[in-house]
């Protein structure tokens, strides 16, 4: 599959983002914890670009206009400006129009024929379960699609634990806001992580915060903050040795 230049549901990834209540990361001394997997969902486990990001691209665009009464023109230009400013869709419109984030994100992510449009790639159970060590999914889509999505691929039970938008306060990647809390959740420790995201952006918190990091994606060249550079989820057990 050939996942590039993707966006999560909240809005593109911005490196820009600040927090101001910062979960802390584990207090030394604990016992470290054994590898740990992070994965991003969409365009990472499946390909989100070829029906479901332009379907929640339209939902959202259909939400803002209705819920601001403002034209097309005008919610695009919101979309991108808050983008811009904070990273994701979802928080401007919390924090200047007091928009109810369950509702948001129940509304722009109704889709009635999901086990149609999800496409994966065969043989991705599998490698799963033969990959050692712990996974975590991390996704900045709600809860409800992360669960369909994986249910509908059948790597439902190949996780220990899941980690959608609404765990981490609606402060989705590449805030690393998200990040600690996990890392605090589930007592890990930083260099024992691996994040394996098709968004650069995400990649480089996960780098910065000390994690190894795989990035999935059709382009050859491998920027610093990537470890390891693969194609398709499925080349991972290869690669293992070089993480
Ligand atoms: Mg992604």
């Amino acid at each position: 599959m050939k996942f590039y230049g993707s966006r999560s549901a909240l809005g593109p990834p911005s490196a820009a983002q600040t927090t101001s209540t910062r979960p802390t990361l584990p207090a030394a001394g604990r016992q470290p914890a054994k590898r740990t997997w992070l994965f991003d969902l969409d365009n990472t486990l499946h390909d989100a670009n070829a029906h479901i990001f332009p379907h929640m691209h339209r939902a959202m665009m259909a939400y803002i206009c209705h819920h601001l009464q403002i034209d097309e023109a005008e919610a695009t230009h919101l979309r991108q400006h808050y983008w811009k400013r904070y990273g994701a869709t979802l928080l401007g419109l919390m924090r200047h129009h007091g928009t109810n984030p369950h509702h948001f994100l129940h509304h722009t992510h109704q889709f009635p024929e999901l086990e149609r449009i999800v496409i994966a790639e065969r043989g991705l159970k599998a490698m799963l379960h033969r990959l050692p060590g712990r996974k975590i999914i991390f996704s900045n889509a709600p809860q409800k699609y992360v669960r369909d999505i994986l249910q509908i691929v059948g790597i439902q039970h190949c996780f220990d634990a899941i980690y959608s938008v609404e765990r981490i306060r609606f402060r989705p990647k590449p805030d690393h806001f998200g990040f600690l809390r996990i890392l605090r959740n589930e007592r890990l420790r930083p260099c024992d992580c691996i994040m394996v995201e098709d968004t650069q952006a995400n990649l480089k918190t996960a780098k910065r915060l000390g994690m190894k990091t795989v990035w999935v994606s059709a382009l050859t060249r491998q920027p610093p903050h990537v470890d390891v550079k693969i194609s398709s989820i499925l080349e991972l057990p290869a690669r293992l040795a070089q993480l």
